[in-house]
């Protein structure tokens, strides 16, 4: 099967691509640019149709917030809340996008939640965070927080403009919307191997496990966490050495969270979803380091997203039980868990850019949501079609995206923000819905429905091998 353009991987990378592509084609189409491009990109997955498992981007809902105190970041949530709040007619009347405020916690001894605000100070936006004691954060909302341990925490804020989206429903939206310009096909299938022209000098296509051979002019890896996985056989075939190996941009981790039903038998807190369901996420990350048949140290996802070691249930659960003690009053667990996977790198930056081998000038790369990329799928895929087509997207974006250069095993960092700053680890992050969102929200609050997601800090090797 013949394709110009191949993107394997159906998550908010790989779709969003698909979208503005589709998009630029039917604009194409209009005036008089005809683009040869148009009609021939293809989608490939081993789910069929999107959202399925085990997409980190399907999930039953995600943070979008613009509270990072990395200016090139916060810059690019704004314009993605942009298109969340309406600026996307996608979004604009299929209620996925909920502008629900958050309170945010910093760790005592930590200046991060104060560089962030900083960096709203600092940006072209209003700055509508507003500071919280710890006395408001126990009595607002009805006594929601009454009782948790906040014995850790030093300072608190609360931003009105962050909110939440419900994941899978979105991700399926913006799939519907590429595929019904035409110029998208979606195909369901595993790639098991990335072929190589006969003269080695570039990729020619896709190989699935199923014996289907997919080829293309441009083929881009948008795999997420299974991506060093699916190149480590090509990279084999090159005898690229460790350092030039995709497990040294990104790699494979795990994140654990619990999803509690029914909330409304608590009685103080309802549930954020229509379904009732709440969705606790235990931040303690780890890999899935495995050696491969040539030697190489790769982490990989596990197969079975709902198997979890039990001392990381046990853990997410005391997390839950320190935060929302009264959520676990009429139950002992969760109605349900999941380890979700995502590609991350050192300095939390994706990787968007071509692969640097010569010998593989046509294949390109979209990965390293690194836990904190979900809220860009309204836009991320402009920045991808760009560098498909060679072009930049500035400095400050073409150097954060680019492949990193590595030397004995450690990547030389950015200067987009430092280490493990972009998702915001050292923050415990609450969820608040409020009713009327123009109220300022220290007095709005009411705790009509809620959202708990803990981010803690540590990263850890190998809990499964
Ligand atoms: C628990 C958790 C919570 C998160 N919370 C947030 C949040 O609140 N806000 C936020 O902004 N971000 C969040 N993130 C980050 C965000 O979800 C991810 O960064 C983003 O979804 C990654 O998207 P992706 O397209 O790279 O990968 P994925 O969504 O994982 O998609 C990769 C796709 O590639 C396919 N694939 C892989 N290998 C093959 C193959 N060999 N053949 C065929 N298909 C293949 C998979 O089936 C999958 O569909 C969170 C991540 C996790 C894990």
């Amino acid at each position: 099967m013949d394709t110009d353009i191949l993107i394997i991987g159906a998550g908010i990378f790989g779709l969003s691509r698909a979208y503005h592509l589709a998009q630029r084609f039917s604009n194409a189409s209009k005036g008089t640019n005809t683009n040869k491009d148009a009609c021939k990109v293809t989608i490939l997955d081993r789910a069929p149709s999107p959202p399925l498992p085990p997409a980190a981007s399907t999930d039953i809902n995600k943070i979008v917030r613009a509270d990072y105190s990395s200016p090139l970041y916060m810059a690019l949530a704004h314009e993605a809340m942009d298109a969340w709040a309406g600026g996307n007619p996608l979004f604009q009347d299929a209620d996925v996008y909920h502008q629900t405020g958050w309170v945010v916690m910093d760790e005592k001894g930590s200046d991060l939640a104060a560089r962030i605000r900083a960096n709203f100070g600092n940006s072209n936006r209003e700055d509508v965070s507003v500071d919280l004691s710890e006395d408001d954060v126990r009595t607002s909302w009805n006594g929601l927080l009454s009782q948790a341990e906040l014995s850790d925490y030093g300072s608190f804020y609360a931003n009105p403009s962050a909110g939440w989206a419900d994941a899978a429903r979105a991700v399926e939206l913006m799939a519907a919307e590429a595929m019904k310009r035409g110029s998208v096909r979606y195909e369901v299938g595993e790639v098991e191997r990335i072929i190589l022209t006969p003269e080695r000098n570039a990729v020619q296509g896709m190989q699935t496990k199923d014996g289907r051979v997919y080829t293309a002019r441009k083929v881009l890896l948008a795999t997420g966490a299974w991506t060093s996985l699916l190149m480590t056989g090509l990279e084999d075939e090159l005898g690229l050495e460790d350092d030039d190996r995709v497990e040294n941009q990104i790699t494979a981790a795990g994140l654990s969270y619990e999803v509690v039903a029914n909330l409304t038998a608590a009685g103080e807190v309802l549930p954020p979803t229509k379904d009732g369901i709440c969705k606790f996420t235990n931040a303690r990350s780890f890999k899935n380091t495995i050696v491969t048949s040539t030697g190489h140290r790769i982490s990989v996802p596990s197969e079975n997203q709902s198997e979890i070691p039990p001392k990381l249930a046990q853990e997410t659960i005391t997390s839950i039980r320190e935060r929302l003690p009264q959520v676990l009053e009429a139950r002992k667990s969760a109605d349900d868990i999941r380890l979700c996977w995502d590609a991350i790198s050192p300095d939390q930056n994706p990787l968007i850019t071509r692969h640097p081998d010569p010998r593989l000038s046509n294949l390109y790369l979209a990965v390293g949501g690194s836990f904190h990329c979900w809220k860009f799928l309204p836009t991320i895929g402009r920045y991808v079609v760009n560098v498909l087509e060679g072009r930049s997207n500035g400095e400050e974006r073409d150097r954060a995206w680019r492949w990193k250069a590595v030397v004995g095993g450690t990547q030389r960092r950015t200067k987009t923000g430092k280490r493990n700053e972009l998702t915001t680890s050292r923050l415990a992050v609450f969820h608040v819905l409020t009713h009327v969102l123009s109220i300022p929200l220290l007095s709005a609050l009411s705790n009509k429905e809620l959202e708990l997601v803990l981010l803690g800090t540590s990263f850890y090797e190998a809990v499964q091998t």
